[in-house]
């Protein structure tokens, strides 16, 4: 089935501010959510897009690849966004949208989920910078992280052995309270985190030495990106459960993963293509001759033809930048200049001098030596 517009979705223009689009998505899940809608099975699937969209617009960076490249923007190799939010996610959410208790404390939590909700842990942000070599076919890169993992003594609970805890009072091991609260939607009998063990269940009784009670442990780990040929600077990737491991035990956050790209000497990248800056003298240019150019895999002979003109541009194909959506690869394009000598001697001024006159000095621009305008036209349209 065709994705929805994230726009049309939450009804909003495409201008919309942030506190536009935190607005309508908070009026659809309202009016969606599975708990309110038992009887119509569409709801939860409208809720889920719905989430989907706000995740996406709510998130600068996202939003503005997808006012750029659409649904295919988001799914670049690593799945960056979208596509199955699960339930879990979208009431991670909530804490942004509706403030404070997020979700819960605004509306009543989900009935009928079985207690405990797996908490998640922090997210893990690090800056990956790559060649233009490493951005054009994709690389894998190996980068030493230092992240949260569940102790190693007492197994993520926190508890002396993993073994010192007991189950909580006030909501028999369940996390969760119930009670009645007053909402805008009227009287709801909703459960609420339980406050004496933070919706955790259990009460650790004697903590863990190694860890203190936190269950978790500081590792260095080395983790392998697989970074997909085509990313931008400022593009971000995630890798799902490469955050940091909650206290006590949960779901780990993820890691993400900004991009940086280094400037390349030579040449310069525009989108897909790469484009490069070739100088060559006045004799080649009026005799012809073979030259090398640099490109992303190494040097290429290219052939410069008699008669070339200075601004003339050259395309070697599938010699640029792999498209992040496996849309092929882009070109090389070289473009000429002819370099005018800025000094001479005695003898080359004779020589240049006794051509002065010469009618094939003389510029004749015929019908094929189009301007800088129609050279740009026929190359980036
Ligand atoms: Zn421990
Ligand atoms: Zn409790």
């Amino acid at each position: 089935m065709a994705k929805r517009d994230y726009y049309e979705i939450l009804d909003i223009s495409k201008g919309a501010s942030q506190e536009e689009i935190k607005k309508a998505y908070r009026k659809i899940a309202i009016k969606y959510h599975p708990d309110k809608n038992p009887d119509d099975p569409t709801a939860e699937d409208k809720f889920k897009e719905a989430a989907e969209a706000y995740e996406i617009l709510s998130d600068q960076q996202k939003r503005q690849r997808y006012d750029q490249f659409g649904h295919q923007g988001m799914n670049g190799g690593f799945g960056g966004g979208g596509g199955g939010m699960n339930m879990e996610d979208i009431f991670s959410q909530f804490g942004d949208v509706f403030g404070g208790g997020g979700f819960e404390g605004f509306f009543g939590g989900r009935q009928g989920g079985g207690g405990r909700r797996a908490r998640k842990g922090s997210n893990l942000r690090i800056k990956l910078k790559l060649s233009l070599e490493e951005v054009a076919n994709g690389v894998e890169k190996k980068i030493k992280v230092k992240r949260y993992v569940a102790c190693s003594t007492c197994g993520g609970n926190g508890a002396k052995n993993g073994t010192d805890m007991q189950t909580c009072g006030s909501c028999q091991g369940s996390g969760q309270v119930r009670k009645v609260v007053n909402t805008m939607l009227g009287q709801m009998v909703s459960s609420a985190t339980c406050p004496t063990c933070n919706g955790e269940g259990r009460i650790v009784t004697k903590s863990c030495d190694a860890c203190h009670g936190s269950g978790r442990e500081l590792q260095e780990e080395v983790i392998t990106i697989n970074v997909p040929g085509g990313v931008m600077d400022g593009m971000q990737l995630s890798m799902s459960g490469k955050g940091n491991v909650p206290e006590r035990g949960g779901v780990p956050g993820d890691l993400l993963i900004q991009i940086e790209e280094e400037e390349h000497p030579t040449l310069k990248r525009e989108g897909n293509n790469i484009i490069f800056d070739q100088y060559i003298s006045f004799v080649d240019a009026a005799i012809g001759a073979d030259i090398e150019v640099p490109t992303i895999t190494g040097k290429v002979k290219i052939n410069i033809k008699p008669g070339t003109q200075s601004g003339e541009i050259f395309r070697l194909r599938g010699k640029g930048i792999k498209d992040i959506n496996g849309y092929g690869k882009g070109d090389q394009l070289i473009h000429i200049n002819v370099w005018t000598p800025k000094s001479l001697n005695s003898e080359e001024r004779a020589v240049l001098e006794s051509l002065r006159d010469s009618d094939n000095f003389m510029p004749h621009p015929g019908k094929n030596d189009k301007g800088f305008f129609e050279k740009v036209k026929d190359y980036f349209q």
